[in-house]
């Protein structure tokens, strides 16, 4: 599949065939990796995604904005009718710049603010500067994610250990921090959990037990500050076809056959993603918090 046969995501059609199956191609990327070398090509919606106007005047902050669910959100928010700031790390520029230019082409404006969130100093002048860029904050969406599959304890360094709870875990506590005093009732966090919290592979050994702490605080969190009128909620993918599989998160072997071990039998797309996060970004889901939401091609949460 190219971006250019991209299905029609609203046309009713079997899911088990409406995206490609395994097996996939023998790949592997450097990390972060880029959605150009993604074989077969993943769909954000580029083609297909159609907005409501569900998210007219928001100001959304978007971490891991330049590839995969972060993309596919940033799209989908354009077209909702939001204003975005999108983080991204500085060798993702070629990617971000495409998704500054979709959300350019929808009328809205984007504002790439790259850096790296593994250091608090840089997660407290994001939040800044994407308030003082937008005008304000409604939305913020922690996306952004390391994961490194290794076989073996023995081979898991305190440096990737540390690494990997800096973006996923810490990252969002501090943009959280920083955020939540400027927030407006109305507001809305969306952390990204995963499937991992529930049923860990063995090769992640450190990755999954930060998706369980992101469930747990995205819990903790939302108790807390429902009293200001801001709900907390996350989405937990399963598998989904995006860089960072193929850029260390799976072992090479795991590739071919991503996906497959769902009930759908296949890998999702970040374009399957992103109507979650449009939904309990706006305000149809009032209701909506402390919940964690499963995208996972039938391997149901508990
Ligand atoms: P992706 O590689 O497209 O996105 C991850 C993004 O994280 C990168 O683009 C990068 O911009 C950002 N990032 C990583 N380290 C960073 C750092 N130090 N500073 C700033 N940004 C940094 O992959 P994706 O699969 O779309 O990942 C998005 C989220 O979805 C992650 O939190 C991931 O854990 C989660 N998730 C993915 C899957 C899957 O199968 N793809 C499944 C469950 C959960
Ligand atoms: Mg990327």
């Amino acid at each position: 599949m190219s971006n250019t046969d991209t299905p029609n995501q609203y046309a009713m059609q079997n899911p088990l065939t409406q995206y490609p199956q395994p097996e996939f191609p023998h790949q592997t990327q450097t990390p972060p990796g880029t959605v150009h070398d993604l074989h077969p090509a993943a769909d954000h919606g580029e083609k297909s995604y159609r907005g409501f106007g569900r998210l007219a005047g928001r100001k959304a902050l978007i971490t891991g904005a330049d590839s995969g669910i972060g993309r596919a959100t940033a799209i989908a928010f354009a077209r909702e009718g939001a204003d975005i700031v999108l983080s991204y790390l500085p060798e993702e520029e070629a990617d971000a710049g495409e998704v500054v230019a979709l959300i350019e082409a929808e009328g809205r404006k984007a504002v790439a603010l790259p850096g790296d969130l593994k250091d608090e100093a840089f997660c407290i002048e994001l939040v800044k500067n994407a308030r003082e860029a937008l005008g304000g904050l409604d939305v913020l969406v922690n996306v952004a994610g390391k994961q490194t599959a290794q076989h073996d304890i023995a081979d898991i360094t305190t440096e990737q250990f540390d690494a990997t709870f800096r973006t996923n875990v810490y990252a969002m506590f501090w943009l959280c921090k920083a955020a939540l005093p400027h927030l407006p009732a109305g507001a809305t966090i969306i952390n990204t959990a995963s499937i991992q919290a529930y049923q860990p592979s063995p090769t992640l050994l450190d990755y999954a037990p930060t998706k369980a702490a992101i469930v747990a605080f995205t819990k903790a969190l939302s108790k807390q500050v429902a009293s200001k009128g801001i709900r907390v909620n996350a989405v937990a993918p399963g598998p989904i076809w995006t860089p960072l599989q193929p850029s260390g998160g799976q072992p090479p072997e795991m590739i071919p056959p991503f996906g497959s071990e769902t009930p759908l039998k296949r890998a999702g797309q970040p374009a399957e993603c992103a109507p979650l996060y449009v939904m309990l970004a706006c305000q149809e889901s009032s209701y909506i918090t402390g919940e964690i939401f499963g995208v996972t091609g039938g391997n149901t949460l508990p």
